[in-house]
């Protein structure tokens, strides 16, 4: 009589989280269909000390054992099989919730000495469906179970009550109570841990993506922006040059001669060689200005603020010089590391493909006239 459906049982500590929000989990219903069987053999037990005190018959009893095996038999069957991951996790609480309704009610119509107590354990078993079910299907059970209670209050209203006499017949029910509230209890710990773990799903996601959109616009190597990023940042520092009217410049570094760095010294040292170049110039540029990888050693830098071309090369300038002087010795002995550089600045209805390639161009005008320096276009 106090089958109400337990709870789901929480993910052990330690353990990833297996239950989704609706609690789909196979083992997770394999240990609830145990408490089922332990409510019933709980129940069972308190009314069949009803039964010794003589307040119900021992038919009612040996009845309602049975019908709550059925209901665990029931409930076994559903989740072999997989009604706990139908319906988006519903299909068996939807079953479960109307054969849980109706043994209450039923037992509540059939043996109303202890009818108050049926109507009552009513509550939880609404309770753990709410935990399940969304409002629509939760409103239309509430109006099916309210219909059904109303009924039987109408017709049987004056026959239900509670076993109350003194004595052993008042401590089974006071030991009723109890468990109703026990249960009753353990269902807002299960509302909070869902809470829960929907909270710590959602931070989950939330961090899942950061880290996608991280991938997404990052180089692996180098931590720097990477092209597509860079593509996007400049087409955004485009529009707002037109709509400011105010120009910026870029910048594209090219490593000399760094095929020689990967065929003397191998391609790791290749790959530690443009990881510490990255993170001297992120270290040396400005936090308005963007230096990500375009390709391989080739490098953008982005200078919303630069609307000259002479503050442009100043810049590159500068960083071109850093790179001469890093202590690349660090990573090979005698190992020494220069870049060119092609500088342009965006000229009114200049659009950024015309923009880059005017960088370009004059990047490979630095290369041809000897590398380690910087040109504009
Ligand atoms: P230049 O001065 O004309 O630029 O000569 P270069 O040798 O630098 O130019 P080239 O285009 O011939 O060679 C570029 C080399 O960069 C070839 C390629 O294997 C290497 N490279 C590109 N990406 C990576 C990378 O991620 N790691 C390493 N180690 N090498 C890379
Ligand atoms: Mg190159
Ligand atoms: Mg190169």
């Amino acid at each position: 009589m106090n089958t109400t459906l337990p709870v789901v049982p929480a993910t052990p500590a330690g353990e990833r989280p297996r239950l989704d929000a609706r609690g789909t989990s196979t083992r997770g219903h394999v240990r609830a269909s145990w408490g089922v069987l332990g409510f019933i053999a709980s129940d069972t037990a308190l009314l069949a000390g009803y039964a010794l005190l003589g307040h119900v018959s021992a038919h009612a009893v040996l009845m309602y054992a049975l019908a709550g095996l059925g209901l665990f038999g029931t409930y076994r069957l559903g989740i072999a099989l997989g009604w706990h991951q139908r319906l988006r996790g519903m299909l068996l609480t939807l079953v479960m919730t109307p054969l849980v309704s109706l043994q209450l009610l039923g037992t509540a119509f059939w043996v109303p000495q202890v009818g108050l107590l049926m109507l009552m354990t009513l509550i939880p078993t609404v309770a753990m469906t709410a935990l399940i079910l969304p409002t629509r299907y939760l409103g239309a059970l509430c109006l099916l179970l309210g219909a059904c209670s109303a009924m039987l209050v109408a017709t049987h209203g004056a026959a239900l009550s509670l076993p109350m006499q003194a004595g052993a017949e008042a401590a089974l029910t006071a030991i009723w109570f109890t468990m109703l509230l026990g249960r009753v209890a353990t269902l807002s710990v299960r509302g909070t841990q869902l809470r829960n773990a929907l909270t710590q799903k959602s931070a989950d996601l939330a961090e899942a993506l950061q880290k996608l959109e991280a991938i997404a616009t990052h180089d692996e190597l180098t931590g720097l922006l990477n092209r597509r990023a860079a593509m996007a940042m400049l087409a955004n520092e485009a529009q707002r040059a037109d709509r400011s009217g105010q120009a910026f410049s870029v910048a594209l570094f090219d490593i000399d001669h760094f095929k020689q760095v990967n065929d003397t010294l191998g391609h790791a040292t290749g790959d530690e060689v443009l990881r510490r170049y990255a993170a001297a110039m992120l270290g040396a540029t400005r936090a308005a200005d963007r230096f990500a990888r375009y390709g391989g050693e080739e490098f953008l830098l982005l200078m919303p603020d630069q609307p000259q071309v002479h503050g442009a090369l100043q810049v590159a300038d500068r960083l071109r010089l850093l790179t001469a002087q890093h202590p690349w010795h660090e990573v090979a002995e005698a190992l020494a590391i220069t870049v060119s550089a092609g500088v342009a600045t965006q000229r009114p209805g200049e659009t950024t493909a015309q923009l880059l390639a005017r960088a370009d161009g004059a990047l490979y005008a630095a290369k041809h006239a000897g590398r380690n320096r910087v040109q504009a276009g």
